[in-house]
């Protein structure tokens, strides 16, 4: 065992460093979540079907090249935990954590060597204050990370602050995000191929309308979720 690892299991003696998921302590070599919740966790494989499920839910509302997500998420599971964490719980790294895990599982499709950048549903700056960062950001951050394709937060803004979607049918959803985002530097992604990353697609009014202001300045997009209600 080398004095780091041994140091590292001997501070955690005092301060148990615990699975985000069940709470069972982590060991040296375990990051947020416990190699035990990492098996069981819900993953789509939507990677392999180019007709998954949320592709499907955005066909003719977004010209898109992909689109996948990453996890199930059922009312009141593992993953539905994981995300309320992620989004309130003040946990950012769950969300770096599980961009560079899903990273690794897209990586033999060979789609980061066609991206030319990475760009996250915004959320507004005021939202931004209060929470300390952008859950879709940190999931951003991950891909970005292993991938090394640019993450950029900055191009697309939220410029109003919108109420929860939860309680909307679809159509108010889409109401509710209609013209909430803007580009702020079009010619930056005119003629690129840019993954647009969110957290949770649920009816993908948000992830359209945010992916057609980068269509209409002439870039490419694909899309990848942390997860799909
Ligand atoms: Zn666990």
């Amino acid at each position: 065992m080398k004095i780091s690892s041994f140091l590292k299991d001997f501070v955690h003696v005092f301060l148990p460093k615990v699975c985000v998921s069940c709470d069972v302590s982590l060991l040296s070599h375990e990051e947020v979540l416990c190699t035990e919740c990492i098996y069981h966790l819900p993953m789509t494989d939507f990677h392999l079907d180019e007709q998954n499920e949320t592709a499907q839910q955005l066909w003719g509302k977004l010209d898109f090249k992909q689109a996948v997500s990453m996890l199930y998420l059922a009312k009141s599971s593992r993953v539905a935990k994981l995300v309320h964490k992620l989004k309130y719980g003040n946990e950012p790294d769950i969300g770096v954590f599980l961009g560079q895990y899903y990273t690794k599982i897209l990586q033999p499709t060979g789609i980061f060597e066609q991206l030319d950048m990475i760009v996250p549903v915004p959320i507004h700056k005021s939202k931004l204050r209060k929470r300390g960062y952008n859950q879709a950001g940190q999931f951003a951050r991950g891909l970005s990370k292993v991938s090394g394709v640019p993450l950029n937060e900055d191009i697309l803004i939220r410029t109003k602050v919108t109420e929860s979607q939860t309680q909307k049918n679809r159509i108010e959803r889409y109401d509710n995000v209609e013209g909430v985002f803007a580009l702020r530097r079009p010619s930056l992604v005119k003629g690129k191929h840019i993954l647009l990353v969110d957290d949770v697609l649920t009816t993908g009014a948000t992830i359209c309308v945010a992916g057609n202001q980068l269509v209409q300045a002439g870039a490419a997009v694909s899309v990848a979720t942390i997860a799909r209600a």
